[in-house]
């Protein structure tokens, strides 16, 4: 059964039929999460898991397993997001009732909800690793906003599923914390993502070797609800090319291509290239907005890239704090660190690539995929300058005389301790529109001197040579005419002041574990407005201490979440 843009239901008596279709209209909101308008397109569309068994194994010719939600044994809700609470026509109300803490802690489901894990597989660190699928994530279902959005409603932590494989299904309070943060930061920065509606405690603990050193402890175990149009990846084409399963290949693509991008009409040949280059275009964009702030994925594996171009899975990520493109927060990439920051982008290409070759039976035809990659490369090209010279507050771009600028700024800034975030925030008070005279070396650097690591290191070599790039930045500013005020006000919408520093996440986590969820609900409100300074909260804007340096969780993480 479908249901239209107004919730109306049409089409009915195709497939699995399912409780109820509501009418919500546009502004409505409804106060029980029964009163959700579902719509379960992606189980009733695609073939499901034939066997009834809750056991780590291969699943064959199918897009996913039911499997229902683990209970838990004291469920307490630490935080929401009041944001994605509205995204989905829900009362803000509702985040206080039991049936809201029960149902997204795994212990209740909503008769109109389809529970199930899905089936994909993936190329982790670059090679074929099979079959993965939600082991540790159970969808409870589809909705249709009075809006006309769709959105999946994930629980990540909710119990084993068959895609588990060695582990637990579960997951640990502090990657918990991680991603429900991080979800919503990223989305306040403007950077495509999943949402987090919740973030809850289950009152089970959970074993985890966090340093994979051979001494496991106990933690806290926690559950985090994400949002998403859906969560089909790269991975799940993969696993039904890899598998030679066409038949599966081609409805998941045409569910995806009819379910979430119905813009490019009825699929054929034509239409997954281009829903391929569209899928190019998204990814594309999506990275530019990290390089932008300053985001490392960590884990960017097929089975990790959304369909959708929104960034998903957020485990040992992390956030650049000295300018360093080599740098990835993840010990398990340490060696090879081959998802580091500045890898990032040819990474986003590698699996495109993957994806297009998972593809290619549906269109027979290299040449047009080919040429969809290149919307890749292109796109990715043309947005990366347009945003480096938003970040230095160009206001009409010049690629030939501003590649330059941005190139020797980049392959300056890492020569020396400088924290990127407060480096970009800064130059917008490098003065540049008053006074005619030449500042002095000292009135140049004085605004940014705040941004190093350590000032005094700032010697010799490197402060001659920012010296010079400084000079050069003011002259390419000053030929705009454009008033300081106006370059900061510009500046301060794409450079932002907060981010979600690695070190802040986990003094979050501490007090999180000790019962106390008021830093999670700080940080949630002092990240919901990025760009703009929060008097009276200096303290989540500086640099990160000396401390953090060599502190785990704050500088580097492992897999194990
Ligand atoms: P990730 O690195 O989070 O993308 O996970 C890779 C694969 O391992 C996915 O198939 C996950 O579902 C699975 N996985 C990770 N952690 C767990 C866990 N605690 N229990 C079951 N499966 C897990
Ligand atoms: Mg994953």
């Amino acid at each position: 059964m479908a249901v239209g843009a107004d919730g109306s239901s049409a089409g009915a008596g195709e497939g699995r039929t399912h409780t109820a279709v509501w009418r919500i209209y546009p502004g409505e909101v409804v106060t029980t999460l029964s009163e959700l308008n579902f719509d379960n397109r992606f189980t009733e569309q695609l073939p499901g898991d034939p066997v009834d068994l809750n056991r780590p194994r291969q699943v064959h010719q199918a897009a996913f397993s039911r499997v229902q939600p683990t209970a838990t044994t004291a469920p307490r809700l630490l935080a929401h997001s009041p944001e994605v609470l509205d995204m989905l026509g829900l009362d803000p109300a509702v985040a206080a009732t039991d049936e809201f803490l029960q149902v997204f802690s795994g212990n209740a489901t909503i008769d109109a909800m389809d529970p199930h894990a899905a089936c994909y597989g993936g190329h982790q660190f670059g090679n074929w690793a099979g079959q993965l699928g939600d082991g540790r994530a159970i969808t409870l279902g589809e909705i249709v906003t009075g809006a006309g959005e769709r959105h999946m409603l994930q629980l990540k932590g909710a119990g084993p599923t068959p895609y588990s494989r060695t582990a637990d299904g579960l997951a640990v309070l502090r990657s918990s914390v991680r991603e429900f943060l991080c979800s919503e930061a990223m989305h306040h920065l403007g950077v495509p993502t999943t949402r987090a509606l919740s973030l809850a405690t289950t009152g089970d603990q959970v074993m985890r070797d966090m340093f994979y050193d051979g001494r496991p402890g106990l933690e806290p175990g926690a559950v985090v609800c994400r949002v998403a149009p859906s969560f089909i990846r790269f991975g799940s084409f993969e696993l039904a090319r890899s598998r030679d399963d066409l038949d599966l290949l081609r409805q998941l693509a045409d569910h995806t291509i009819t379910t979430h991008f119905p813009e490019l009409g009825d699929p054929s040949p034509e239409v997954y290239t281009a829903w391929f280059a569209e899928v190019a275009r998204r990814t594309a964009d999506m990275i530019v907005h990290w390089q932008r702030v300053g985001f490392v994925h960590g884990v960017m594996n097929t089975d990790n890239m959304s369909i959708h171009g929104l960034t998903i899975d957020y485990g040992p990520y992390g956030w650049l704090e000295d300018y360093d493109p080599g740098w990835t927060p993840n010990t398990t990439d340490a060696q090879h660190k081959r998802y580091r920051h500045g890898a990032q982008p040819h990474i986003g290409q590698w699996n495109l690539t993957q994806l297009a070759n998972a593809i290619y039976p549906l269109v027979e035809d290299v040449e047009p995929l080919q040429a969809a990659l290149e919307v890749y490369v292109n796109r990715f090209n043309d947005e990366w300058g347009a945003m480096m010279a938003a970040k230095l507050g160009i206001a009409a771009p010049d690629p030939e005389r501003d590649q330059p600028l941005i190139g020797d700024l980049l392959d300056l800034l890492p020569k020396t301790e400088v924290d990127m975030t407060l480096f970009f925030r800064s130059l917008a008070d490098v003065a540049v529109s008053e006074g005619d005279a030449e500042p002095s070396d000292e009135m140049l650097l004085a605004p940014l001197l705040g941004a190093y690591y350590d000032p005094i290191l700032l010697t010799g070599d490197v402060r001659v040579e920012t010296l010079a790039w400084l000079r050069r930045y003011r002259e390419r500013i000053a030929a705009e005419s454009r008033a300081d005020a106006d370059r900061k006000a510009a500046m301060d919408q794409v450079n932002p002041i907060y981010v979600l520093r690695n070190y802040l996440a986990q003094l979050a986590i501490d007090d999180a574990e000790k019962g106390d969820p008021a830093l999670v609900n700080e940080l949630l409100d002092v990240l919901r407005n990025p760009y703009t300074e929060q008097p009276g909260r200096e303290r989540f804007s500086e640099k990160r201490p000396d401390w953090a340096r060599t502190r785990a969780g704050c500088s580097m993480l492992s897999c194990s979440s």
